[in-house]
């Protein structure tokens, strides 16, 4: 226990409460008991949350705790915090600072010694990786990626060789040029899934090649409205003596970026040790 942790022993707790993704029998009777007792309810939207409150019948008072205010009003939280008062931190929907706010008041209210407790629920990533069928021992969460091409596009290169599954949160008006690049810069045959609406009326969950799921998309516009998380297998270097792993990948890059793709090639099999020819061809691939 630190110090500050010591001396706010008398301080309330900020609880950081998942509220649904969609159907409201997601949240958990823990969550609606925190909501009732806390003395404020920090929330993204507070007209939206209005309505989730109404809909449970809790009259907390609600308070405004957005990335445009959260460092400022941050500090009225605390103060509430300070006096002893429960607080509870909430976004529009899922777990608060997933893609959401919350990460400033969070902090600075650990750093003020203020006990923070998670009150877990519903969270769009985790729903979408728990039924995609890919393997989710390890996995990465993107986030949404960059709007502009250019800047996904170079994202997505750099996470080329992944060997973790990648899970990534999409617009609906993106998710098509979105299948493109990934299936373009990953390559059509890598394993994907499309989970949209999750939890709603038109709940979809697709899993298909990069390929077949872009077409499977393009070929229908209900599929490019709502939201949508899309996860995507991990790279699989391939078997046995040609198995090429992200070292021998980076070294070849690095290589590549100085010399001709003949003369990388043969100092890359100096190097690994592995097949010249082999890293010619890689080397061909990748210039
Ligand atoms: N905090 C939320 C969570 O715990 O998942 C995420 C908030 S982020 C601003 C919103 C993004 O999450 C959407 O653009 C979409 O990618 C994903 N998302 C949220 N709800 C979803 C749902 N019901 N089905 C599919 N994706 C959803």
């Amino acid at each position: 226990m630190t110090v500050s942790e010591v001396a706010n022993s008398s301080a309330g707790t900020l609880y950081v409460v998942a509220t649904p993704i969609g159907n409201l029998e997601d949240i958990s009777a823990r969550a609606l008991r925190v909501l009732r007792e806390v003395a404020l309810i920090a929330a993204e939207d507070t007209r939206h949350s209005a309505r989730l409150m109404a809909h449970f019948g809790i009259g907390t008072p609600l308070a405004a705790c957005h990335e445009h205010n959260e460092r400022d009003q941050g500090g009225r939280f605390l103060d509430l915090l300070r006096d002893g008062k429960d607080v509870a931190l909430i976004s529009d929907a899922g777990t608060p600072l997933i893609s959401d706010p919350g990460f400033h008041l969070v902090r600075a209210a650990r750093a003020a010694g203020i006990r923070v407790v998670p009150v877990p629920g519903a969270c769009a990533l985790v729903a979408a990786l728990s039924a995609a069928g890919l393997p989710s021992d390890r996995f990465i969460f993107e986030g949404f990626l960059p709007a502009k091409n250019a800047a996904r596009r170079a994202r997505l290169e750099a996470l080329r060789e992944e060997s973790r599954t990648l899970i990534f949160y999409e617009a609906p008006h993106r998710v098509l040029e979105c299948l493109a690049d990934l299936g373009d810069i990953f390559g059509a045959q890598r394993p994907a899934l499309l989970a949209r609406e999750l939890t709603k009326t038109f709940e979809t969950l697709k899993g298909l090649p990069l390929g077949e799921l872009h077409a499977w998309v393009a070929a229908d516009t209900n599929q490019q409205r709502g939201e949508c998380v899309l996860v995507v297998g991990g790279w699989e270097a391939p078997a046995g003596d040609d198995a090429v792993d992200g070292e021998v990948l980076r070294i070849l890059d690095l290589l590549l970026g100085e010399l001709p793709v003949k003369r990388a090639a043969a100092l890359a099999a100096q190097i690994t040790g592995m097949r010249k020819n082999l890293l010619y061809q890689l080397a061909l691939e990748r210039k």
